[in-house]
């Protein structure tokens, strides 16, 4: 058996009059973060995670944020893209954990949904998806409420031909 790992981030400025969108789900709050796509953080980062895991380049390179064609871009269709070159090369995914940086608002309350859509994405069950709320204690940017982060972590494994 193979096993790999990857690590995905993501950092994007909230603006007024966006809607937030977090694993797919969009999240009742009067901001929402500025990007090229939908700004999902959470599946930037997880995107990132999976093609580096399998060592395919990265989201900027497969999506340019130049190219209008991923302009307010749905970016569970950058997941799934990510999902499929993860099954071309043999690999399964064993889990994913992450956590999503955010001062407001709070998570918990979405985090069942995010975990499931993001699961049935992934194409795993939900027990192998985890996904963890944090504030950044008031301090700098994200702290300020201008900015949200997300990190992620995969492990990936495949059957070795002996
Ligand atoms: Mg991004």
């Amino acid at each position: 058996m193979e096993f790999r790992i990857g690590t995905g981030f993501d950092i994007h400025r909230l603006e007024e009059g966006i809607p937030l969108v977090l694993g797919g789900v969009e999240i009742e709050y009067n901001r929402g973060f500025k990007a090229h796509s939908d700004g999902d953080i959470f599946f930037h980062a997880l995107t990132d995670a999976l093609l580096g895991a399998v060592g395919f380049g990265d989201i900027g390179s497969l999506f340019p944020d130049n190219d209008p064609k991923w302009k307010d871009a749905d970016s569970s269709l950058f997941l799934k893209k990510a999902v499929d070159i993860v099954k071309r090369s043999n690999f399964e995914i064993v889990n994913v954990d992450s956590y999503i940086i955010l001062e407001k608002p709070k998570i918990l309350p979405y985090r069942d949904r995010i975990i499931e859509n993001t699961a049935k994405i992934l194409q795993i069950d939900k027990n192998r998806v985890f996904l963890k709320g944090k504030t950044y204690e008031k301090l700098d940017s994200i702290g300020r409420g201008d900015a949200g982060i997300a990190h992620v972590v995969v492990l990936l494994k495949r059957e070795v031909e002996k």
